[in-house]
């Protein structure tokens, strides 16, 4: 027989869960990062590579010794995706990684594709932040439109007391999107495949509750979201995945508004937080549907068993540790991180509803 080998940029929990998956599956993972040595993702996978994303020379080598690449975050700079680009059809795809990147671009897309968005303005001076803000009714977001994640380059402001200088320096950045303040009375994510030939298909949706910009909770099938809001964010994802020519997986982030109508957060073309469940939940879970696609074996089904709930563990959770122990019905997982910080993912854990 032969075996599969895939390449996973990046040596986090995401790159871990799908070199766990892909080893079930009897799929070899080569992780590739420059952190890579003893890893949460090299921890379990078959080989590892520790270089630079820049480094040519590591990329040319590692594209000899896989079949398939993908990576387990956004950022992975474009020079590195094109070089693999021409071994293989990388995953997620240049043009989604593009997007992804860049939170105007993202909110540009989905704009352009009839997906409502909460207002916006590209700040890209201390005098635009100034212009915006004496306009802003109400409260808005003040984010980096690149490398913010987890809450992290965010400021909520709202009009009147801001000092724009003060604000723009506290940024730090030459970039910025303020945001109206979406008034939400749910958090709802979305997950669409699609595979080379253009087949695509959806996850079961997911209701979300983030605290302090982290996600603390899933619980999917989304129970509270009615079935129009569902099919608006089916639509729209599935209209996202083929705008960015999408290979792999893309999880989108959105908000439900109090008049029912579905609001475009952010997009995120990689296995999301808020679908490991999946891993309990569907006869194929988000990561073996990923390796699936990039292996070309197609994709599988992916209809949920039942109701999940997934936890997050964060490095002040650990101590409720052994109490999750005790509740044989849940499946707890850890990443394998040594040093526990606080608002740091360590872990998490799902239950059947
Ligand atoms: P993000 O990194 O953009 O996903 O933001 C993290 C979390 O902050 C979201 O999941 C929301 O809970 C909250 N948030 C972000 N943008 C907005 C917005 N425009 N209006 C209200 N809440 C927001």
């Amino acid at each position: 027989m032969n075996i599969k080998t895939i390449g996973i940029l990046g040596s986090g929990q995401l790159g871990r869960m799908i070199a766990i998956a892909a080893a079930e599956m009897g799929v070899r993972a080569h992780i590739f990062a420059p952190d890579a040595t003893g890893s949460p993702a090299a921890e379990v996978a078959f080989a590892a590579t520790q270089a630079e994303y820049s480094d040519e020379a590591a990329l040319h080598a590692f594209a000899s010794e896989i079949d398939a690449v993908t990576s387990e975050f956004e950022n992975v700079p474009a020079e590195a995706m094109r070089l693999l680009n021409d071994y293989f059809l990388a995953s997620p795809g240049a043009e989604a990684l593009h997007i992804a990147q860049n939170r105007l671009r993202e909110k540009e897309l989905a704009k352009s594709l009839g997906i409502e968005t909460p207002s916006f303005s590209p700040i890209r001076s201390e005098d635009d932040l100034s212009a915006a803000l004496a306009t802003l009714s109400g409260k808005a977001i003040l984010k980096t439109t690149e490398l913010g994640y987890d809450g992290k380059g965010q400021i909520r402001v709202s009009g009147g007391e801001m000092n724009a200088a003060t604000l723009w320096a506290d940024l730090k950045t030459d970039e910025a999107i303020l945001e109206g303040f979406v008034d939400f009375k749910a958090e709802v994510s979305f997950l669409v495949w699609r595979d080379s030939e253009g087949q695509m298909g959806v996850f079961p949706p997911a209701q979300n509750i983030h605290k302090a910009g982290i996600l603390a909770k899933s619980v999917a099938p989304a129970p509270d979201i009615s079935a129009i809001v569902i099919e608006a964010g089916n639509r729209a994802v599935r209209a996202i995945a083929e705008a960015v020519d999408l290979h792999g997986i893309l999880a989108m982030e959105a908000f439900v508004g109090a008049d029912d109508r579905l609001i475009f957060n952010e997009i995120a073309p990689r296995p999301h937080n808020s679908f490991h469940w999946t891993i309990e939940g569907c006869t194929t879970s988000q990561f073996r549907q990923l390796v699936r696609i990039i292996t070309g074996l197609g994709a599988g089904d992916t209809a949920a068993k039942g109701q999940y709930v997934m936890e997050n563990l964060l490095g002040e959770d650990l101590h409720r540790l052994d109490g999750l122990y005790a509740d044989g019905r849940n499946a707890v997982h850890l990443y394998g991180k040594a040093e526990a910080r606080n608002g740091r993912k360590m872990g998490h854990v799902t239950c059947q509803k």
